[in-house]
């Protein structure tokens, strides 16, 4: 199916689902003699609940659920849509004192029913789960203790919020309505529990030996993965997996990295990777042999997903990995069309996999165009920040008719999306890929 198609069907199911509770809150029997407000109440409570749930499935990582929008697109729609269901959340107990100003007392978390003190519960987790996620660097949070306090945070919410919809057990009042909400509530905490934690570490194919590590300039290794008893991993240049490392078959240690390497070889895999806290710091020490697991390949930036007369590639820093893959596949298919690298970063001496990219520009139509910060006096070619007079320079006949791929910090590309935009590169031609998620 293509992607469009099953793009909006994935967006219309998602629609469906979320409405759902409305139509059950139709079937009777019903409560009667209900106002306006209230009413409208429960209703944003059971949609903001129903898309709390929907968020597991979001993070459930389903290569057919990413695989038209690309999984940052889908973990992007997880952050914005989480802030409307706590919204809705949120407005359901105010519309209840609209409703009736009697009912204010339920705003004493240690007073009124069991009902209102699940719903509390639920509120304080939700609150706790977008302070964590909005602030997680202001609080000083590393990544994997956020990972494991948003994993319980959410639990509870889902939990205790079930607990409120049966205790408060208006719309809820029978049996096979308390089911339709806590089985696949609970359904699908346990199938992303299964996807997440179980399923990487027992499945065969995923399971991969550390061949080499070897040190790059820059402060970077390239980090090589050989497949344990498979044929690899079939997967479009541009694509990332998340990796862990060690013999421990359960673990919430997981990071995610581009691929570097063909996507013409699935059965050698070269990652290039800079060091920047606890795991990255201690890839140099990581012995041959090392079992390693894969959960992937994920992501949409992929210049098979983008035909096009010619590429204009711009990386800033350790961004150049994912265009590393595009050129290396490019030159295995012996891709006749032009591209030029803009490749950018403080100093020459910082960036890694020159040897590798002359080589390229050996094999391609492949112009690579250094853009160090500061350079020495010795310096013949460009420095300072990537601009749109650079890519002229370069590339003086059909620069606007390319394909742009950016992969760098986040002020860089910004800047040069603006730049791009206001040259007149269509938005369409413009991809990005930014190495944060969270
Ligand atoms: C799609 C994608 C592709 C990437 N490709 C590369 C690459 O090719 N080469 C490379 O050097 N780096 C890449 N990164 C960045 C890399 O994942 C982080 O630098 C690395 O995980 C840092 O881990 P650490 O424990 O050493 O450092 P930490 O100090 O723990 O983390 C530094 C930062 O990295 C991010 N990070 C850490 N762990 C995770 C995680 N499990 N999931 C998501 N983000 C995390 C967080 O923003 C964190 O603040 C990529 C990131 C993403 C999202």
């Amino acid at each position: 199916m293509n992607r469009l198609v099953s793009g909006v069907l994935w967006l219309l199911l998602y629609l469906a689902v979320v409405t759902l509770p409305l139509l059950l809150m139709l079937v009777p029997p019903v409560p009667t003699g209900r106002g306006f407000w209230l009413e409208l109440s429960v209703a944003l409570g059971f949609v903001g609940l129903t898309q709390i749930v929907l968020q597991l499935v979001l993070i459930s990582r389903f290569k057919s659920l990413s695989a038209p929008y690309g999984i940052d697109i889908i973990l992007r729609f997880h952050r914005q849509i989480a802030l409307v269901a706590i919204a809705f959340i949120l407005i359901h107990p105010v519309l209840i004192i609209v409703d009736t100003p009697a009912r204010v007392k339920l705003l004493n978390p240690l007073g009124g029913t069991w009902a209102s003190r699940t719903a509390w519960i639920s509120l304080f987790c939700l609150a706790g789960l977008a302070v964590t996620s909005l602030f997680r660097l202001r609080l000083g949070l590393t990544y994997e203790r956020w990972r494991l306090l948003h994993l319980i945070l959410a639990g509870g919410a889902i939990i205790f919020a079930l607990l409120h919809v049966v205790m408060a057990g208006l719309y809820t009042n029978t049996l096979w309505k308390h089911a339709v909400w806590v089985l696949p509530g609970g359904a699908l905490v346990l199938l992303v529990l299964y996807t997440r934690l179980i399923k990487p570490g027992f499945f065969p194919d995923s399971v991969w030996r550390v061949a080499e590590v070897r040190p790059e300039r820059g402060n970077c290794v390239t980090l090589v993965l050989e497949p344990d008893g498979h044929e690899g991993m079939s997967f479009a240049p541009g694509q990332f997996v998340w990796i862990t490392l060690g013999d421990r078959k359960i673990t919430m240690q997981e990071n995610p990295f581009s691929i570097r390497s063909s996507a013409a070889r699935p059965a050698r895999l070269e990652f290039g990777i800079k060091k920047m806290g606890d795991f990255t710091e201690n890839l140099p020490h990581v012995k041959p042999g090392t079992r390693a697991v894969l959960q992937g390949p994920h992501g949409a930036f992929s210049i098979d997903r983008y035909p096009a007369v010619g590429y204009v590639f711009i990386a800033g820093g350790i961004g150049v990995t994912p265009l590393m893959s595009f050129l290396h596949t490019m030159a295995d298919r012996r891709d006749p069309r032009p591209v030029i690298l803009v490749y950018a970063d403080k100093t020459l001496e910082d960036m890694a996999f020159q040897e590798e990219l002359a080589e390229l520009e050996s094999r391609l139509d492949l112009e690579v165009v250094y853009v160090p910060e500061k350079a020495g006096e010795d310096w013949q070619g460009e420095t300072g920040f990537v601009t749109w007079d650079i890519l002229e320079r370069h590339v003086p006949k059909d620069l606007i008719h390319r394909e742009f791929f950016l992969c760098g910090p986040g002020p860089m590309m910004a800047s040069l999306h603006k730049a791009l935009k206001a040259a007149g590169v269509h938005q369409d031609h413009i991809h990005l890929e930014l190495f944060e998620l969270v």
